[in-house]
Protein backbone atom coordinates (compact mmCIF):
# COMPACT_ATOMS: atom_id res chain seq x y z
CA UNK A 1 0.00 0.00 0.00
CA UNK A 2 1.94 3.23 -1.10
CA UNK A 3 1.23 6.30 1.30
CA UNK A 4 -0.87 7.88 -2.08
CA UNK A 5 -3.14 5.23 -2.11
CA UNK A 6 -4.45 5.17 1.64
CA UNK A 7 -4.55 8.89 1.97
CA UNK A 8 -6.48 8.67 -1.10
CA UNK A 9 -8.67 6.01 0.64
CA UNK A 10 -9.15 7.94 3.85
CA UNK A 11 -9.66 10.96 2.09
CA UNK A 12 -12.85 10.03 0.15
CA UNK A 13 -14.27 7.63 2.50
CA UNK A 14 -13.94 10.28 5.37
CA UNK A 15 -15.61 13.09 3.09
CA UNK A 16 -18.33 10.79 2.26
CA UNK A 17 -19.08 9.74 5.64
CA UNK A 18 -19.02 13.12 6.61
CA UNK A 19 -21.90 13.91 4.35
CA UNK A 20 -23.90 10.98 3.99
CA UNK A 21 -23.50 9.17 7.65
CA UNK A 22 -26.84 8.73 9.18
CA UNK A 23 -27.63 10.86 11.83
CA UNK A 24 -27.71 8.13 14.79
CA UNK A 25 -28.27 9.20 18.35
CA UNK A 26 -24.32 7.15 19.27
CA UNK A 27 -22.82 9.20 16.80
CA UNK A 28 -23.74 12.73 18.76
CA UNK A 29 -21.84 11.82 21.26
CA UNK A 30 -18.32 11.15 21.91
CA UNK A 31 -19.30 10.41 26.04
CA UNK A 32 -17.65 7.10 26.75
CA UNK A 33 -20.53 4.85 28.14
CA UNK A 34 -22.78 5.83 25.57
CA UNK A 35 -20.17 4.94 22.74
CA UNK A 36 -19.26 1.72 24.62
CA UNK A 37 -22.85 0.74 25.00
CA UNK A 38 -23.62 1.45 21.67
CA UNK A 39 -20.68 -0.86 20.16
CA UNK A 40 -21.57 -3.76 22.40
CA UNK A 41 -25.49 -3.55 21.10
CA UNK A 42 -24.86 -3.53 18.03
CA UNK A 43 -22.74 -6.45 17.79
CA UNK A 44 -25.04 -9.00 15.85
CA UNK A 45 -27.03 -6.77 15.59
CA UNK A 46 -29.30 -4.57 13.19
CA UNK A 47 -28.70 -0.53 13.78
CA UNK A 48 -32.46 -0.43 13.39
CA UNK A 49 -33.42 -3.20 15.70
CA UNK A 50 -30.78 -2.10 18.49
CA UNK A 51 -32.11 1.53 18.20
CA UNK A 52 -34.82 1.08 20.37
CA UNK A 53 -32.86 -0.79 22.71
CA UNK A 54 -29.92 1.53 23.27
CA UNK A 55 -32.43 4.38 23.74
CA UNK A 56 -34.11 2.55 26.52
CA UNK A 57 -31.25 0.98 28.07
CA UNK A 58 -29.90 4.94 28.17
CA UNK A 59 -32.97 6.23 29.77
CA UNK A 60 -33.25 3.75 32.67
CA UNK A 61 -29.31 3.43 33.05
CA UNK A 62 -27.92 6.89 32.01
CA UNK A 63 -24.58 6.69 33.44
CA UNK A 64 -22.32 3.71 34.15
CA UNK A 65 -22.64 4.49 37.89
CA UNK A 66 -26.34 3.63 37.41
CA UNK A 67 -25.43 0.40 35.55
CA UNK A 68 -23.14 -0.59 38.09
CA UNK A 69 -25.52 -0.12 40.78
CA UNK A 70 -28.21 -1.94 38.75
CA UNK A 71 -29.82 -5.51 39.65
CA UNK A 72 -29.02 -7.93 37.21
CA UNK A 73 -32.53 -8.84 36.32
CA UNK A 74 -32.81 -4.87 35.31
CA UNK A 75 -30.32 -5.82 33.09
CA UNK A 76 -31.33 -8.81 31.51
CA UNK A 77 -34.91 -7.07 31.50
CA UNK A 78 -33.41 -4.24 29.36
CA UNK A 79 -31.87 -6.82 27.08
CA UNK A 80 -34.51 -9.14 26.14
CA UNK A 81 -35.03 -9.68 22.55
CA UNK A 82 -31.51 -8.96 21.86
CA UNK A 83 -30.10 -11.67 21.75
CA UNK A 84 -26.48 -12.59 22.85
CA UNK A 85 -27.20 -12.41 26.37
CA UNK A 86 -23.63 -12.56 27.79
CA UNK A 87 -22.61 -9.35 26.39
CA UNK A 88 -25.18 -8.23 28.93
CA UNK A 89 -23.90 -9.73 31.99
CA UNK A 90 -20.23 -8.66 30.62
CA UNK A 91 -21.28 -5.03 30.44
CA UNK A 92 -22.86 -5.21 33.61
CA UNK A 93 -20.05 -7.31 35.26
CA UNK A 94 -17.29 -4.49 33.51
CA UNK A 95 -19.54 -1.20 34.48
CA UNK A 96 -19.05 -2.60 38.01
CA UNK A 97 -15.33 -2.69 37.71
CA UNK A 98 -15.30 0.61 35.60
CA UNK A 99 -16.76 2.06 39.11
CA UNK A 100 -14.94 -0.07 41.54
CA UNK A 101 -11.54 0.27 40.05
CA UNK A 102 -11.25 3.00 37.81
CA UNK A 103 -13.67 5.79 39.62
CA UNK A 104 -16.24 5.44 37.11
CA UNK A 105 -13.68 6.62 34.14
CA UNK A 106 -13.60 4.03 31.16
CA UNK A 107 -9.72 3.31 30.28
CA UNK A 108 -8.25 5.56 27.63
CA UNK A 109 -6.81 3.14 24.99
CA UNK A 110 -7.33 0.25 23.31
CA UNK A 111 -5.14 -1.91 25.98
CA UNK A 112 -6.55 -1.00 28.62
CA UNK A 113 -10.22 -1.79 28.00
CA UNK A 114 -9.47 -4.84 26.63
CA UNK A 115 -8.82 -5.81 30.22
CA UNK A 116 -12.33 -5.60 31.19
CA UNK A 117 -15.33 -8.29 30.52
CA UNK A 118 -16.71 -8.15 27.42
CA UNK A 119 -14.57 -5.91 25.43
CA UNK A 120 -12.04 -7.71 22.66
CA UNK A 121 -9.67 -6.05 20.25
CA UNK A 122 -12.75 -4.78 18.09
CA UNK A 123 -14.65 -3.29 20.63
CA UNK A 124 -11.71 -1.79 22.13
CA UNK A 125 -10.65 -0.10 19.10
CA UNK A 126 -13.89 1.21 18.43
CA UNK A 127 -14.16 2.75 21.90
CA UNK A 128 -10.46 4.06 21.57
CA UNK A 129 -10.75 5.89 18.39
CA UNK A 130 -14.25 6.86 19.14
CA UNK A 131 -14.33 8.15 22.14
CA UNK A 132 -10.75 8.94 23.27
CA UNK A 133 -9.42 9.61 19.65
CA UNK A 134 -6.67 7.11 19.69
CA UNK A 135 -5.63 5.73 16.42
CA UNK A 136 -6.95 2.48 16.76
CA UNK A 137 -8.04 -0.09 14.09
CA UNK A 138 -11.47 -1.80 14.03
CA UNK A 139 -11.88 -4.66 12.20
CA UNK A 140 -15.94 -6.42 12.29
CA UNK A 141 -17.75 -8.30 9.75
CA UNK A 142 -18.70 -5.21 7.88
CA UNK A 143 -14.95 -3.96 7.11
CA UNK A 144 -13.34 -7.42 6.45
CA UNK A 145 -15.65 -7.61 3.88
CA UNK A 146 -15.08 -4.26 2.94
CA UNK A 147 -11.17 -4.90 3.04
CA UNK A 148 -11.56 -8.53 1.55
CA UNK A 149 -12.74 -6.45 -1.87
CA UNK A 150 -11.13 -3.39 -1.60
CA UNK A 151 -7.51 -5.60 -1.50
CA UNK A 152 -9.20 -8.26 -3.49
CA UNK A 153 -8.13 -10.77 -1.32
CA UNK A 154 -8.40 -14.17 -2.44
CA UNK A 155 -7.66 -16.10 0.83
CA UNK A 156 -10.94 -17.17 2.99
CA UNK A 157 -11.82 -14.42 5.86
CA UNK A 158 -12.53 -17.15 8.00
CA UNK A 159 -9.03 -18.41 8.27
CA UNK A 160 -7.11 -16.74 10.97
CA UNK A 161 -4.10 -15.79 8.98
CA UNK A 162 -6.52 -13.41 6.76
CA UNK A 163 -7.67 -12.29 9.77
CA UNK A 164 -4.85 -11.23 10.84
CA UNK A 165 -3.94 -9.44 7.68
CA UNK A 166 -7.18 -7.71 7.49
CA UNK A 167 -6.50 -6.11 11.08
CA UNK A 168 -2.65 -5.04 9.64
CA UNK A 169 -4.56 -3.54 6.70
CA UNK A 170 -6.62 -1.48 9.17
CA UNK A 171 -4.11 -1.00 10.75
CA UNK A 172 -2.46 1.00 7.80
CA UNK A 173 -5.23 2.52 6.72
CA UNK A 174 -6.76 4.58 10.41
CA UNK A 175 -5.39 7.45 10.00
CA UNK A 176 -4.02 9.58 12.97
CA UNK A 177 -6.44 12.51 12.66
CA UNK A 178 -10.13 11.00 13.09
CA UNK A 179 -9.63 7.86 13.39
CA UNK A 180 -13.23 7.70 15.29
CA UNK A 181 -14.75 8.88 12.00
CA UNK A 182 -12.62 6.89 9.63
CA UNK A 183 -13.50 3.66 11.62
CA UNK A 184 -17.26 4.34 11.58
CA UNK A 185 -17.17 5.43 7.97
CA UNK A 186 -15.54 2.18 7.46
CA UNK A 187 -18.32 0.23 8.96
CA UNK A 188 -21.09 2.34 7.36
CA UNK A 189 -19.56 1.59 4.01
CA UNK A 190 -19.75 -2.01 4.62
CA UNK A 191 -23.58 -1.74 6.37
CA UNK A 192 -25.18 0.73 3.23
CA UNK A 193 -23.11 0.56 0.29
CA UNK A 194 -20.51 -2.77 0.07
CA UNK A 195 -23.25 -4.90 1.36
CA UNK A 196 -22.91 -8.75 1.48
CA UNK A 197 -25.49 -9.21 -1.63
CA UNK A 198 -25.40 -6.70 -4.58
CA UNK A 199 -22.98 -3.67 -3.26
CA UNK A 200 -23.65 -0.75 -5.15
CA UNK A 201 -20.22 0.23 -6.51
CA UNK A 202 -21.66 2.05 -8.61
CA UNK A 203 -22.39 4.84 -5.53
CA UNK A 204 -19.39 3.98 -4.19
CA UNK A 205 -16.75 6.58 -2.37
CA UNK A 206 -13.64 4.51 -3.02
CA UNK A 207 -14.84 2.19 -6.44
CA UNK A 208 -11.69 3.94 -7.87
CA UNK A 209 -9.17 2.28 -5.67
CA UNK A 210 -10.86 -0.84 -5.38
CA UNK A 211 -8.82 -3.75 -6.57
CA UNK A 212 -11.90 -6.19 -6.75
CA UNK A 213 -13.90 -3.48 -8.74
CA UNK A 214 -10.77 -3.19 -11.17
CA UNK A 215 -10.31 -7.07 -11.13
CA UNK A 216 -14.22 -8.00 -11.69
CA UNK A 217 -13.77 -10.36 -8.93
CA UNK A 218 -16.90 -8.39 -6.47
CA UNK A 219 -19.03 -11.13 -6.47
CA UNK A 220 -16.25 -13.66 -5.58
CA UNK A 221 -14.98 -11.61 -2.09
CA UNK A 222 -14.63 -11.83 0.38
CA UNK A 223 -13.96 -15.82 0.20
CA UNK A 224 -15.64 -17.74 2.70
CA UNK A 225 -15.62 -21.49 4.01
CA UNK A 226 -18.39 -23.42 3.11
CA UNK A 227 -21.26 -23.36 5.94
CA UNK A 228 -22.41 -26.55 7.41
CA UNK A 229 -25.97 -26.78 7.89
CA UNK A 230 -27.36 -25.92 10.72
CA UNK A 231 -28.87 -28.50 13.16
CA UNK A 232 -32.13 -29.07 14.75
CA UNK A 233 -33.14 -29.59 18.08
CA UNK A 234 -36.51 -30.77 19.65
CA UNK A 235 -37.19 -29.17 22.88
CA UNK A 236 -40.01 -30.26 25.56
CA UNK A 237 -41.16 -27.46 27.64
CA UNK A 238 -43.00 -27.91 31.15
CA UNK A 239 -45.45 -25.35 32.08
CA UNK A 240 -46.49 -26.24 35.80
CA UNK A 241 -49.03 -24.65 37.17
CA UNK A 242 -49.97 -24.21 41.03
CA UNK A 243 -52.41 -21.59 42.20
CA UNK A 244 -52.87 -19.47 39.03
CA UNK A 245 -48.79 -19.29 38.94
CA UNK A 246 -46.09 -20.88 37.02
CA UNK A 247 -43.32 -22.35 38.08
CA UNK A 248 -39.77 -20.40 36.39
CA UNK A 249 -35.99 -21.13 36.53
CA UNK A 250 -33.53 -18.83 35.76
CA UNK A 251 -30.33 -20.10 34.11
CA UNK A 252 -27.01 -19.97 35.46
CA UNK A 253 -25.02 -16.66 34.35
CA UNK A 254 -21.72 -18.86 32.51
CA UNK A 255 -23.44 -20.00 29.13
CA UNK A 256 -25.93 -19.49 26.82
CA UNK A 257 -29.04 -17.62 27.46
CA UNK A 258 -27.43 -16.94 30.85
CA UNK A 259 -29.24 -15.44 33.50
CA UNK A 260 -32.84 -15.27 32.07
CA UNK A 261 -35.77 -17.08 33.23
CA UNK A 262 -37.50 -19.89 31.50
CA UNK A 263 -39.91 -23.08 32.10
CA UNK A 264 -38.40 -26.50 32.68
CA UNK A 265 -37.70 -28.77 29.83
CA UNK A 266 -35.15 -30.11 27.93
CA UNK A 267 -33.30 -31.44 24.83
CA UNK A 268 -35.59 -34.91 23.38
CA UNK A 269 -33.09 -37.62 23.90
CA UNK A 270 -32.98 -40.35 21.41
CA UNK A 271 -35.90 -42.72 21.11
CA UNK A 272 -37.69 -40.84 23.92
CA UNK A 273 -41.56 -39.65 23.47
CA UNK A 274 -42.16 -35.45 24.15
CA UNK A 275 -44.12 -37.43 27.71
CA UNK A 276 -40.70 -39.15 28.54
CA UNK A 277 -38.71 -36.45 27.59
CA UNK A 278 -40.60 -34.00 30.51
CA UNK A 279 -40.83 -36.48 32.82
CA UNK A 280 -36.95 -37.22 32.76
CA UNK A 281 -36.63 -33.40 32.47
CA UNK A 282 -38.56 -32.29 35.62
CA UNK A 283 -36.98 -35.35 37.37
CA UNK A 284 -33.17 -34.40 36.67
CA UNK A 285 -33.91 -30.34 36.73
CA UNK A 286 -36.54 -29.69 39.73
CA UNK A 287 -36.68 -33.20 41.52
CA UNK A 288 -39.98 -33.68 41.07
CA UNK A 289 -42.75 -36.80 39.19
CA UNK A 290 -45.53 -34.57 36.79
CA UNK A 291 -48.22 -35.58 34.59
CA UNK A 292 -47.83 -34.39 31.59
CA UNK A 293 -50.95 -33.32 30.21
CA UNK A 294 -52.02 -31.65 27.00
CA UNK A 295 -49.82 -29.44 24.04
CA UNK A 296 -50.12 -25.84 24.92
CA UNK A 297 -48.55 -25.03 21.80
CA UNK A 298 -45.29 -26.05 18.78
CA UNK A 299 -43.15 -22.99 18.19
CA UNK A 300 -40.06 -23.14 16.03
CA UNK A 301 -37.08 -20.24 16.66
CA UNK A 302 -33.71 -20.02 14.68
CA UNK A 303 -30.58 -19.06 16.88
CA UNK A 304 -27.20 -18.58 14.87
CA UNK A 305 -25.77 -22.03 15.05
CA UNK A 306 -29.29 -24.10 15.72
CA UNK A 307 -33.07 -24.12 14.81
CA UNK A 308 -35.23 -25.39 17.97
CA UNK A 309 -38.80 -26.50 18.23
CA UNK A 310 -40.37 -26.01 21.54
CA UNK A 311 -43.01 -28.55 22.46
CA UNK A 312 -44.31 -26.86 25.08
CA UNK A 313 -46.97 -29.29 27.46
CA UNK A 314 -49.42 -28.39 30.23
CA UNK A 315 -47.82 -30.90 33.87
CA UNK A 316 -49.47 -31.16 36.55
CA UNK A 317 -47.03 -31.97 39.97
CA UNK A 318 -47.67 -35.74 41.35
CA UNK A 319 -44.90 -35.95 44.35
CA UNK A 320 -41.92 -33.55 45.37
CA UNK A 321 -40.96 -30.36 45.79
CA UNK A 322 -39.33 -28.34 43.43
CA UNK A 323 -35.66 -27.60 44.08
CA UNK A 324 -33.53 -26.14 41.85
CA UNK A 325 -30.82 -28.69 40.54
CA UNK A 326 -30.39 -26.56 37.08
CA UNK A 327 -31.32 -23.03 37.94
CA UNK A 328 -29.95 -20.83 40.16
CA UNK A 329 -33.83 -20.01 41.74
CA UNK A 330 -36.80 -21.31 41.07
CA UNK A 331 -40.22 -19.27 41.74
CA UNK A 332 -44.25 -19.33 41.14
CA UNK A 333 -44.93 -16.27 38.81
CA UNK A 334 -48.30 -14.90 37.73
CA UNK A 335 -48.84 -14.12 34.44
CA UNK A 336 -49.69 -11.15 34.85
CA UNK A 337 -46.12 -10.81 36.11
CA UNK A 338 -44.16 -12.04 33.51
CA UNK A 339 -43.02 -9.18 32.14
CA UNK A 340 -41.07 -8.18 34.64
CA UNK A 341 -38.87 -11.37 33.98
CA UNK A 342 -36.52 -11.65 30.99
CA UNK A 343 -37.26 -14.89 28.95
CA UNK A 344 -35.20 -15.93 25.81
CA UNK A 345 -37.39 -14.84 22.89
CA UNK A 346 -38.43 -18.18 21.91
CA UNK A 347 -40.83 -18.53 24.91
CA UNK A 348 -42.17 -14.79 23.91
CA UNK A 349 -44.32 -16.76 21.13
CA UNK A 350 -46.04 -19.09 23.62
CA UNK A 351 -46.01 -16.65 26.87
CA UNK A 352 -49.20 -14.64 25.94
CA UNK A 353 -51.29 -18.19 25.39
CA UNK A 354 -50.69 -18.50 29.44
CA UNK A 355 -52.28 -15.88 30.61
CA UNK A 356 -55.78 -16.71 28.77
CA UNK A 357 -57.59 -19.19 31.19
CA UNK A 358 -59.10 -21.90 29.51
CA UNK A 359 -55.85 -22.96 28.95
CA UNK A 360 -56.26 -24.56 32.42
CA UNK A 361 -60.15 -25.52 32.67
S1 LIG B 1 -16.39 -0.63 -5.39
FE1 LIG B 1 -17.93 -2.10 -4.80
S2 LIG B 1 -16.78 -3.81 -3.99
FE2 LIG B 1 -15.37 -2.09 -4.07
S3 LIG B 1 -15.49 -1.22 -2.03
FE3 LIG B 1 -16.94 -0.10 -3.31
S4 LIG B 1 -18.90 -1.20 -3.04
FE4 LIG B 1 -17.27 -2.52 -2.24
Amino acid sequence: MTLEYTAAIRKALLKWFLEEARDLPWRRTTDPYRVWLSEIMLQQTRVDQGLPYYERFLAALPTVHDLARAPEDQVMKLWEGLGYYTRARNLHKAAKTVVERHGGKLPENADSLQLLPGIGKYTAGAIASIAFGERAPVVDGNVKRVLARLFDIDRSIDESATEAELWSLAENLVPRKAPGDFNQAMMELGARICTPKKPDCAGCPVQRYCRAWAEGTVAKRPVRKVKKRVPHKEIVVAVIQQDGKYLLGKRPPEGMLGGLWEFPGGKLEKGESHEQALARECREELGVTVKVGGLVASVKHAYTHFKVTLNVYRCTMQRGTPKSRVHTELRWVAPGDFAHYAFPKGNHKFLKLLGEETLFD
